[in-house]
């Protein structure tokens, strides 16, 4: 088959790498930069596996900067570009639009149009709108949202816990089934589009509901001197409950579960349906952050001026250098508007998060681990990356002036942590 994938991120480069291996795929992305970029084999998205593939199969991908060559020989159309937040919190689906205008423009009769990226019910329907509009009543669409984790894209595309397909009419998932090739043991749900698209933010709002749960439990157990972890393990090993994505943290961020959220509350108001817990699990992340920060500044008595802090982990996760909606920006404009010398460290997503957030008189990137400790007042960790994750006790002691360390990932025991004053989410401070 041929196969367009227009939008050459997270998701649209990772499905074109899974599907270079059986079908021959044009990639088109409006940033002109990444064309070049994979042309040029340099890879911007650091995704465990991603590369090593397109190289394999490179002979399958041409990557294009004007779509229309590729539209006009495509059976298949993957849409893979950004839904981001819009006015009073709806989703913006103008990128969907525009990708979708071109289809209407060049692609082939009878087109099959696969929507990955995050589409709220009626997507489809406003889709199906605009191609009437131009005649183009041939053009066939389903919704197959994608539920991948950044960190582990390829992992879940190749072996996807399950695939949700929506469709107008029955027979047009055989095609999709013959494009992605799954075994037949993976958990295949044919529905109707409306129903595809909730599914997707059914799941991301239940996992963020899930992280905000714990962590109001965290605040709680703060208060009363008790051990979340042990809270965590006590409660996961309930077969009903589990132990994933329930780790009490200083609160979520990523291009995914912040928008979703605004977007599905819009939906129900819309309705109106109120959407408590939408509402609860956006306001305890909120409070998680400023909670964690008010510890911190409360230590330093509130006299945190010209005090040297190391901010380490700048992306949302250890395992992705994505920074969008990272808890990094609260924190360090918290810090710099009480004119903190911020060193802030992150080994793969500075560059990243310096392109979003630029030069602040009192902030500076290290671009060593240890030239952010150096002479600390206080040390923040914010994410899990493998060498913050692999720090010693000793470093901490060696390298700071005061080994004073904020944990907001609970990355280490504290009964570990001899000679430092280390606080953490939800356990009782070690000094
Ligand atoms: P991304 O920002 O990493 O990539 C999107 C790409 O689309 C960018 O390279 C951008 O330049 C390009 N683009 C923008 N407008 C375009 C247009 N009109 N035509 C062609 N290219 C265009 O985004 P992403 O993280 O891959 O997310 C894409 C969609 O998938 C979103 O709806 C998102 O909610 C959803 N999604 C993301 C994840 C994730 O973990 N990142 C997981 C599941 C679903």
């Amino acid at each position: 088959m041929n196969i367009t994938v227009m939008g050459l991120g997270y998701v649209g480069l990772t499905n074109a790498a899974y599907l270079a291996q059986i079908h021959s795929v044009w990639g088109f992305d409006k940033d002109i930069a990444k064309i070049h970029d994979l042309n040029n084999q340099i890879d911007y998205l650091n995704e465990p596996g991603v590369s090593p593939l397109l190289k394999k199969h490179s002979k399958n991908l041409v990557y294009v900067e004007a779509p229309s060559q590729a539209l006009s020989q495509s059976d298949v159309v993957l849409i893979a570009v950004p839904t981001p937040e819009g006015k009073d919190g709806q989703i913006d689906l103008s990128a969907v639009e525009e990708a979708f205008a071109h289809v209407i423009e060049s692609g082939k009769k009878d087109v099959l149009v696969v929507v990955r990226s995050t589409v709220t019910p009626g997507a489809d329907q406003a889709l199906i709108q605009q191609a009437l509009v131009k005649n183009r009543k041939d053009i066939q669409i389903v919704i197959m949202p994608e539920f991948l984790s950044q960190g582990e894209a390829l992992k879940n595309i190749t072996s996807p816990s399950r695939v949700v397909v929506g469709v107008h009419q029955l027979g047009l998932e055989k095609k999709v089934k013959s494009l992605f090739r799954y075994p037949s043991n993976i958990p295949f749900l044919i529905t109707d589009p409306s129903t595809a698209s909730l599914t997707k933010y059914a799941a991301n709002s239940f996992l963020a509901s899930k992280v905000s749960f714990i962590n109001e439990m965290s605040q709680i157990a703060e208060a009363v001197g008790a051990d979340i972890q042990d809270v965590v393990k006590g409660i996961g090993y309930d077969p009903r409950i589990g132990h994933q994505f329930i780790q009490p943290g200083v609160g979520f961020g990523g291009s995914c579960f912040p928008k979703d959220l605004k977007a599905l509350k819009y939906l129900a108001t819309q309705h109106q349906i109120k959407g408590s817990m939408l509402d609860a699990t956006m306001a305890i992340n909120q409070d998680q952050t400023t909670r964690f920060m008010n510890r911190v500044m409360a230590r330093l008595n509130y006299q945190i001026k010209q005090k040297k802090i190391a901010v380490l982990g700048l992306s949302y996760k250890g395992s992705t250098t994505d920074v969008r909606n990272s808890t990094a920006f609260k924190v360090i404009d918290t810090l710099a508007d009480q004119q903190a010398l911020i060193f802030a460290y992150d080994k793969k997503a500075t560059f990243d998060f310096f392109n979003l957030r630029g030069e602040k008189p009192c902030l500076a990137y290290a671009i060593e681990l240890e030239d952010a400790l150096k002479d600390a007042d206080v040390a923040i960790i914010l994410n899990d990356a493998k060498e913050i994750k692999n720090l010693k006790v000793s470093d901490f002691i060696r390298l700071m002036k005061t080994p004073i360390v904020f944990d907001g990932r609970n990355l280490f025991d504290p009964k570990t942590m001899q000679g430092i004053e280390y606080h953490s989410i939800g356990r009782p401070t070690k000094k």
